[in-house]
């Protein structure tokens, strides 16, 4: 991979070639997450907005000279990527602003955004010759990791709380994973599965631990740009947890400034819920995440409750860097955030999807985002994934169906027609 230079202590700063470590810096155990560094100018030679242009490929591969793989490495089947960025102009007027796009990877193919990692960490597997990969997962990543390896006949074992809404549960069993429900947080199913990992020679996805993961999810960034022509936005909101995603949305920015293909770096707002603000409070109260003692996690957005966010140093990073910020939201807040973008932009939701509107609502509210900002706000994962929420969110509003017998009588009634 001679477009990687080296992969990097995020602690440390000390280099290593990508054949000399597995996973973390050996100096610093689990906590030692690598940064990879490319070879910009080995990248350019084989990428540019003009050959992306001509490439009628929709997936994350399109980018794939960007990605720690080989270049002739095989991919799964199934369809990462390519997801719609929609303008949603009643969305915009709503809030007082001109410009608002919603990324949609609800839209993937086990419908979160934890495809565009769980595809990479496929790769990675076959190119260790893993016979088992591992995860643990609040469930997206679980469930991601699951389908894309059924696509490709991998076997795996997912760690998952017992709580994780039953869609997800239902994707891991239907697509043939071994499923360990844990009795306990995220948290305790990650410890759990770190140990497994270990003592079995898995191949190990963790967020926060394969330094692999935020180069997958960084293709967001890289597709935002392009669908909005390289002009890239003032502001992107994203939910945070792990803080994986944000890491790599900044990572994919940062690239993309490296090869002088986007002008300046968009400020990123992390959106966390209240229940679950470790990233948010570190960063008010300027604490170091290293040290920060993990906290009681509890939030209706299921797949942003973490206790002890596993990539807590690349969050970190993109928030600074960015000249960005974190806010938090309320699980009330968040959950009316979930027919609100959905009757505004036809987009559904889950509870840690919406979250990054809200979030956008309070930066209006805070006065963290002009009129004039060219605003994107991701979605992370399909309404369908947590129905009793959605269901909860609509009975906030005062939505009710009609219960009717089957007659035209009563629909008219109904309608007080
Ligand atoms: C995982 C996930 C997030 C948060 O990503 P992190 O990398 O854990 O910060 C947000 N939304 C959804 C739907 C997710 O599955
Ligand atoms: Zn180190």
């Amino acid at each position: 991979m001679d477009h990687i230079k080296y992969l990097k202590c995020m602690i440390c700063g000390k280099t290593y070639q990508p054949d000399e470590v597995k996973y973390v810096c050996p100096d610093h155990g689990n906590e030692g997450i690598l940064d990879v560094v490319y070879d910009y100018e080995v990248i350019a030679r084989r990428l540019s907005p003009a050959s992306l242009a001509e490439n009628s490929d929709p997936t994350i591969w399109r980018y794939k000279p960007l990605l720690p793989v080989e270049p002739n490495a095989e991919v799964p089947p199934l369809t990462v990527g390519g997801t719609p960025l929609y303008e949603t102009p009643r969305l915009a007027e709503h809030l007082g602003l001109k410009s608002v796009w919603v990324k949609d990877d609800g839209r993937q193919p086990t419908a979160s955004f934890k495809d565009r990692a769980s595809a990479i960490a496929i790769v990675k597997a076959r190119e260790a010759g893993a016979e088992i990969v591992t995860t643990a997962s609040t469930g997206n990543a679980a469930a991601a990791l699951s389908g894309l390896a059924a696509s490709i006949d991998q076997p795996n074992v997912i760690f998952v709380p017992a709580s994780a809404p039953q869609a997800k549960i239902a994707q891991l069993l239907t697509f043939g994973s071994t499923v360990m429900l844990v009795d306990g947080t995220y948290d305790d199913a990650f410890e759990l599965c770190m140990e497994a990992a270990d003592a079995f020679g898995w191949y190990n996805r963790n967020t926060g631990y394969n330094p692999y993961m935020s180069e997958g999810k960084k293709t967001v960034s890289f597709e935002i740009c392009e669908q909005l022509d390289w002009d890239a936005p003032d502001v992107i909101f994203v939910s945070v947890g792990d803080g994986c995603i944000i890491g790599g949305v900044y990572k994919g920015l940062y690239d993309l400034l490296q090869l002088g293909w986007i002008d300046h770096m968009p400020r990123i707002i992390g959106v966390q819920a209240e229940g679950s603000n470790f990233l948010a409070e570190a960063w008010e109260k300027g604490e170091d995440v290293l040290t920060k003692p993990p906290i009681d996690a509890h939030t209706v957005a299921d797949s942003i409750s973490a206790g002890l966010p596993r990539d807590r140093l690349k969050a970190m990073r993109a928030v600074r860097e960015s000249k960005g910020a974190f806010v938090t939201v309320g699980d009330d807040e968040i959950l009316t955030a979930i027919p609100e973008l959905a009757q505004k932009t036809g987009v559904f939701a889950e509870p840690a999807g919406a979250t990054a509107y809200a979030g956008l609502r309070k930066a209006v509210e805070q006065g963290l985002v002009s009129a004039e900002d060219r605003i994107v706000v991701i979605n992370t994962g399909s309404g369908l994934k947590d129905v009793a929420s959605a269901m909860k969110a609509a009975e906030m509003t005062g939505a009710k169906p009609y219960r009717i017998p089957p007659t035209l009588k009563v629909v008219r009634e109904a309608l007080g027609a």
